[in-house]
C-alpha cells in the first residue's frame, strides 16, 4: 500500500477508532486535489523550459547561418579578389588560398596542406628571376619580420608578393600581378625621355648624353649644333598645328638620315632640334653636318596638299674649346645660333668669343622694343610717291621710326625683324595703321595712304579688323588706303592667306606686292591674287642706267604688269635719268630721294604745301 494511503487510512480511523470511510474519501479527494495541483504546476513548468529551449535553439540556428552567410561572403571576396592570398600556419602549411593563389603558375588546390618550401619547389621552374630569395621566407617569417619579394615569370609576367606574419606563428601571403603596371611604367619612363611627336631624345636626356660622353672622351672634339627651324611659326599659324607636327616629323627624320650611326639627335622643344656629333674631325665635321643639315631641310615639304617652306639656322659650339660642360656648351651653342639667325637665317655659324655680349645687346634691345610702344617712342614718316604720267604726288608710304632715348633714331630694319620674331610687329602695325589712315585724312584727298604689313600680321583674321577698325576711326575712304605686303607672305601660300588677301580687298583697300624680285620669285602667285600694284625694288632701280640686264628686268616686269592690269612702282629712284628711262618704259610711279626721303608729318605738310590741308591738324 502507497505510503500516502497508509498514512490517510490512519487519519480516517483516528477519531471514532474505526475507519471513517467518508473521512478517508475526503482525505482521498483532497489528496488527488493536491495532486492534480501539483501536476497542473509541474507541466507549466515544462512548458516554460520547452518553449525556452526551443528559442535557444532557433537563436542558435540564426547564428549558424549568419555564420555561414559570413563565411559565404568571406570565401566569395577571397575568391573574387584580384590578388592571390594565401595562408600558412605555423607549421608552414598553407591552410587557406584563394583561386588566384599561385600566380597561375599553379593551381591553388595543388599547393594546399603544403609547405612552403615544397609549394616553392614545385613551381620553381617557372620562375624567370626575383629580386631577393625566396628560400628565406619562413625564417623571416618565423622572426615576425614581413617581407616583400618582386618576380619575374617565365611567362613574361612580373608578380609582386608581400609576406605579413601573424601572431602565434606562421603568414599571410599576398601576390600581386604588376605586370600592367610596370608596362605602364616603363612607358612613362620612356616619354620622360622621349618627345612624344618624334621619338627622338628630349632635352633632359639630352644633357645626360652630353655629361656623358664629354666624361667618355676627355680627349677628343665634340661638337654640338643647336638647329631652329625658320618660318616655323608661321607654318604653324596660318596652317594649324596638324601641319606642323607633320613638318616637325619629317624634320626629325631628315635629321636622322644625316647623322652617322653614334650621333645623338634631341628635339629640345617647339621647332628647336640639336645633334651631338661623336668621333669626327672637328670643325671640320661639325661643318660639313650643317652644310648637310642646311640642304637637307631647306626647301618644299608637301604635307596634306599643301606646300609647305622651312629653312634651319644651325649655332656650333665644339667641346672642349668652346666649353667642359654641357650646360657651357648648350649656351654657346645658343649664342651661335642666335648669330646664325640674325645674319639671315638658313645659315650656320660656330660659336665665337665677344657674341655673348652681341646677344646680351640683342636681349637688351627686345628689352628695349617692348616698352617702346608704351612709351609712345614710336613715330611715323611719310614718303611721296610720285604719279609719272601727271608729275604729281599722288601717295605717300608710311615708314616707321623709332626715336630711342638713347640710340637716337633708329632705322626700321634694325628692329623690325626683331619684332616680327618676338611678336610684337602685329601690335606695332595696327599702331602704324591708325597714325597712317588718321594722318592721310589731313591730306589733299587725290593723295593716298601706303602703309607696310609685316607677314607675321598674316598669322590670324586680326587684320582685317585692324584694318576696318583703321578706316573707321579716321573716317579714311579705303580706296586710299593701300597695303604693301611682300613675297614672303606668299610663300606658305594657302587658301588662309589668300581669303586674308581677298577680305581685304573687299574692303574696298588696294593690295601691293612689295620689294618685288627680291624674294622666293615664284609668278605663280600673281595669277593666284590680283595685285593692284607691283613696286620693284630699288636694288633693280640703282643699277637700271648701268646695267643692261638691271633694265631688261625692269622692262620685263613693267610689262608683264601691265599684262595682268597691275600698275608699277619703282623704288629708290635717286636721280633724274633712271626717272626719264622709267618713264620711258611705261612705269607708272615712282618713289626715292630724287623727290624725298621719308619726312616727319610736319615736313609732309609742309613738303605737300598748304593747299593740301584740308583739315586743321591740331584737331587730328
Ligand atoms: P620698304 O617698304 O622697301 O621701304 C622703302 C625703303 O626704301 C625705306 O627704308 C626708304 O627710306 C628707302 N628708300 C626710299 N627711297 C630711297 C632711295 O632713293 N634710295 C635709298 N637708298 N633708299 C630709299 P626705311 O624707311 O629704312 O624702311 C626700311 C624697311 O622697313 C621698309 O622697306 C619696310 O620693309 C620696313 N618698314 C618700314 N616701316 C614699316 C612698318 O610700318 N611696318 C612694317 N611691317 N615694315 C616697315
Ligand atoms: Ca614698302
Ligand atoms: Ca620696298
Amino acid at each position: 500500500m502507497h505510503r500516502v494511503l497508509k498514512n490517510q487510512i490512519a487519519r480516517a480511523s483516528a477519531e471514532k477508532g474505526e475507519l471513517d470511510i467518508d473521512a478517508l474519501l475526503q482525505l482521498v479527494s483532497k489528496s488527488y486535489s493536491e495532486f492534480d495541483r501539483e501536476r497542473g504546476r509541474q507541466e507549466h513548468a515544462n512548458q516554460l523550459m520547452m518553449a525556452e529551449v526551443e528559442e535557444v535553439n532557433a537563436a542558435r540556428d540564426a547564428v549558424l547561418e549568419r555564420l555561414s552567410q559570413e563565411h559565404r561572403k568571406l570565401d566569395a571576396a577571397l575568391e573574387n579578389m584580384a590578388h592571390g592570398l594565401g595562408m600558412y600556419d605555423a607549421d608552414e602549411r598553407l591552410i587557406v588560398a584563394n583561386r588566384r593563389f599561385g600566380g597561375r603558375v599553379s593551381r591553388a588546390r595543388d599547393l594546399r596542406a603544403r609547405t612552403y618550401s615544397e609549394n616553392l619547389q614545385a613551381v620553381r621552374h617557372k620562375i624567370l628571376s626575383f629580386d631577393q630569395p625566396l628560400e628565406d621566407i619562413p625564417y623571416l617569417m618565423a622572426s615576425g619580420t614581413p617581407a616583400e619579394r618582386m618576380v619575374e615569370l617565365a611567362d613574361g609576367r612580373t608578380v609582386s608578393i608581400s609576406f605579413q606574419p601573424l601572431i602565434g606563428g606562421g603568414w599571410v601571403q599576398v601576390e600581386r600581378d604588376i605586370s600592367e603596371q610596370r608596362r605602364a611604367d616603363e612607358k612613362i619612363r620612356y616619354l620622360a625621355r622621349h618627345d612624344s611627336l618624334t621619338g627622338l631624345a628630349n632635352r633632359a636626356v639630352f644633357n645626360e648624353v652630353i655629361t656623358e660622353e664629354l666624361e667618355r672622351r676627355p680627349n677628343e672634339s665634340i661638337g654640338l649644333l643647336c638647329l631652329d627651324l625658320d618660318h616655323f611659326k608661321s607654318v604653324n599659324d596660318t596652317l594649324g598645328h596638324p601641319i606642323g607636327d607633320a613638318l616637325l616629323k619629317i624634320v626629325a627624320q631628315r635629321l636622322q638620315r644625316q647623322v652617322r650611326e653614334g650621333d645623338v639627335v634631341a628635339r629640345l622643344g617647339g621647332d628647336e632640334f640639336a645633334v651631338l656629333q661623336l668621333g669626327g674631325e672637328q670643325p671640320a665635321a661639325a661643318e660639313r653636318l650643317s652644310k648637310a643639315i642646311v640642304e637637307s631641310l631647306i626647301g618644299s615639304y608637301e604635307i596634306d596638299g599643301h606646300s609647305v617652306q622651312v629653312g634651319v639656322s644651325i649655332g656650333i659650339a665644339v667641346a672642349p674649346v668652346d666649353g667642359h660642360d654641357a650646360e657651357t656648351l648648350m649656351r654657346n651653342a645658343d649664342i651661335a645660333l642666335y648669330r646664325a639667325k640674325s645674319d639671315g637665317r638658313g645659315v650656320f655659324r660656330f660659336f665665337e668669343a665677344g657674341m655673348d655680349e652681341k646677344m646680351q645687346a640683342r636681349r637688351q634691345l627686345e628689352m628695349d622694343l617692348r616698352q617702346a610702344l608704351l612709351q609712345r617712342q614710336f613715330e611715323v614718316f611719310y614718303q611721296p610717291l610720285v604719279d609719272i604720267p601727271t608729275q604729281k604726288v599722288n601717295a605717300c608710304e608710311a615708314l616707321l621710326r623709332w626715336r630711342h632715348p638713347v640710340r637716337g633714331l633708329v632705322p626700321p630694319d634694325s628692329f623690325i625683324p626683331l619684332a616680327e620674331e618676338i611678336g610684337l610687329i602685329v601690335d606695332i602695325g595696327e599702331w602704324v595703321l591708325e597714325q597712317a589712315c588718321q594722318e592721310a585724312c589731313g591730306w589733299s584727298p587725290d593723295i593716298s595712304v601706303a602703309v607696310n604689313v609685316s607677314p607675321a600680321q598674316f598669322g590670324s583674321m586680326r587684320l582685317v579688323k585692324a584694318v576696318e577698325r583703321a578706316l573707321k576711326k579716321s573716317g579714311l575712304s579705303p580706296d586710299r588706303l593701300e597695303l604693301e605686303i611682300t613675297e614672303s607672305v606668299l610663300i606658305n601660300d594657302t587658301a588662309h592667306t589668300l581669303e586674308l588677301l581677298h577680305r581685304l580687298k573687299g574692303l574696298g583697300v588696294r593690295i601691293s606686292m612689295d620689294d618685288f624680285g627680291t624674294g622666293y620669285s615664284s609668278l605663280s602667285y600673281l595669277r593666284r591674287f590680283p595685285f593692284d600694284k607691283l613696286k620693284i625694288d630699288r636694288s633693280f632701280i640703282g643699277d637700271l642706267t648701268r646695267d643692261p640686264e638691271a633694265s631688261a628686268i625692269v622692262r620685263a616686269v613693267i610689262q608683264l604688269a601691265n599684262t595682268l592690269g597691275m600698275s608699277t612702282t619703282a623704288e629708290g629712284v635717286e636721280d633724274s635719268d633712271q626717272r626719264d628711262l622709267l618713264q620711258a618704259l611705261n612705269c607708272r610711279q615712282f618713289q626715292g630721294y630724287l623727290v624725298s626721303k621719308p619726312i616727319d608729318a610736319t615736313a609732309l605738310h609742309a613738303f605737300l604745301g598748304p593747299k593740301t590741308l584740308t583739315k586743321d591738324r591740331s584737331v587730328a
